[in-house]
C-alpha cells in the first residue's frame, strides 16, 4: 500500500513537470511587456524637467516647469484589457519628489481645457488598479475638448481595433511648445502658470503581430503611425490627415523616439508617412 502511494506521488510530480514543460512550449501570443521597449525618448532620469516615472501601468518623463508629461510610453496587448470599470478617480501623484510641484484636479477646473489622459483610460482594464493608475494627473495634459473627445478618441479607438485585429502596439505619446485654443479661448497655462498648455499633441505607434522579443521583429516594413496634431478645439476629428514621420516630431521636440530600434532600421521607418487604413 505505501508502495503504491509512492508510485503515485512520483508519477503526478512527473505528470506535473510535464505540464510545466509543455506550458512553455506553447506560450501565449502575447503579454504584458516592458512599457520601455522602444527606448527612452529624451533620455529622462532624474532632472526636475524631463523627470522619469516608472509604474507598472505606463513609463513617462515629467516636466515640473510644465506640470504635465513630456511624453508617455505605454505597450498595448490583449493581456492589458479586461472588464475593470472606469475609476475616474483623478489626483495628484504622490510618488513625485516633495521638491515637485504636485497639479491636482482641480488646476484644469473651468479651465476650457479636458483633463486628457496620455495612457487611456480604456487601455488599462486588466485590474482596477491598472485603470485607477491612469487617471494619476502626472498621466495628463490641458487638451482641447474637440482634440480629446473626437481626434484622439478616434485615434486611440483605431489603437484598440488593431489590438482585436491580432497586433500588439507600443505607443508613445507626448506635446510640446505652448499655447492652446480650448472651449474657452486661447490659454497659455492654467491655474497661475502652474501647468503649461500644450501648443501640439503627437503620437507614434508600433504595429506588431501579437508574438515575441518585439524589438527584434522591427523590420522596414512594420507600419508605424506617428501624427502631430494642433491642441485646440478647430482640429479635424479625422487624425488620419495629421500623419507625419517620426522624424519631424524627432526635430520639433528634440527626442529620440524608437531609439532601442537599430539605426539603419529607425531611418528607415522614421523617414516614411502612414497610408494604412485610419479606422
Ligand atoms: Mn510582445
Ligand atoms: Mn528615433
Amino acid at each position: 500500500m505505501l508502495n503504491q502511494l509512492r508510485k503515485w506521488a512520483s508519477l503526478s510530480l512527473l505528470c506535473l513537470a510535464l505540464v510545466s514543460c509543455s506550458d512553455e512550449e506553447v506560450k501565449p501570443a502575447s503579454s504584458q511587456d516592458n512599457n520601455l521597449a522602444m527606448g527612452n525618448p529624451s533620455n529622462a532620469g532624474t532632472g526636475f524637467d524631463n523627470f522619469l516615472i516608472e509604474k507598472p501601468q505606463y513609463a513617462l518623463s515629467y516636466s515640473n516647469y510644465r506640470g504635465t508629461p513630456n511624453w508617455v510610453s505605454w505597450h498595448l496587448s490583449p493581456d492589458w484589457m479586461g472588464n475593470a470599470s472606469r475609476q475616474d478617480d483623478f489626483r495628484g501623484d504622490n510618488t513625485l519628489p516633495a521638491s515637485f510641484q504636485r497639479v491636482i484636479p482641480s488646476d484644469y477646473t473651468n479651465s476650457g481645457f479636458d483633463r486628457g489622459h496620455n495612457c487611456p483610460s480604456a487601455d488599462r482594464t486588466r485590474t482596477e488598479d491598472d485603470n485607477s493608475a491612469t487617471f494619476l494627473m502626472t498621466n495628463m495634459i490641458p487638451q482641447a475638448p474637440d482634440n480629446n473627445q473626437e481626434t484622439w478618441a478616434n485615434l486611440e479607438n483605431y489603437s484598440r481595433k488593431l489590438v482585436d485585429q491580432g497586433n500588439e502596439l507600443y505607443i508613445i505619446m507626448g506635446s510640446y511648445g505652448k499655447g492652446g485654443t480650448g472651449s474657452n479661448g486661447f490659454k497659455e497655462t492654467l491655474a497661475d502658470g502652474k501647468v503649461t498648455v500644450p501648443n501640439r499633441i503627437w503620437k507614434v505607434i508600433v504595429v506588431l503581430p501579437q508574438g515575441h522579443d518585439d524589438v527584434g521583429r522591427i523590420t522596414t516594413n512594420t507600419r508605424i503611425i506617428a501624427v502631430d496634431t494642433p491642441n485646440s478645439v478647430t482640429v479635424n476629428p479625422d487624425w488620419g490627415g495629421y500623419r507625419t514621420t517620426v522624424d519631424a516630431i524627432e526635430k520639433k521636440t528634440g527626442h529620440d523616439i524608437l531609439s532601442s530600434v537599430p539605426a539603419a532600421i529607425q531611418d528607415v521607418l522614421e523617414a516614411q508617412v502612414d497610408k494604412g487604413p485610419t479606422s
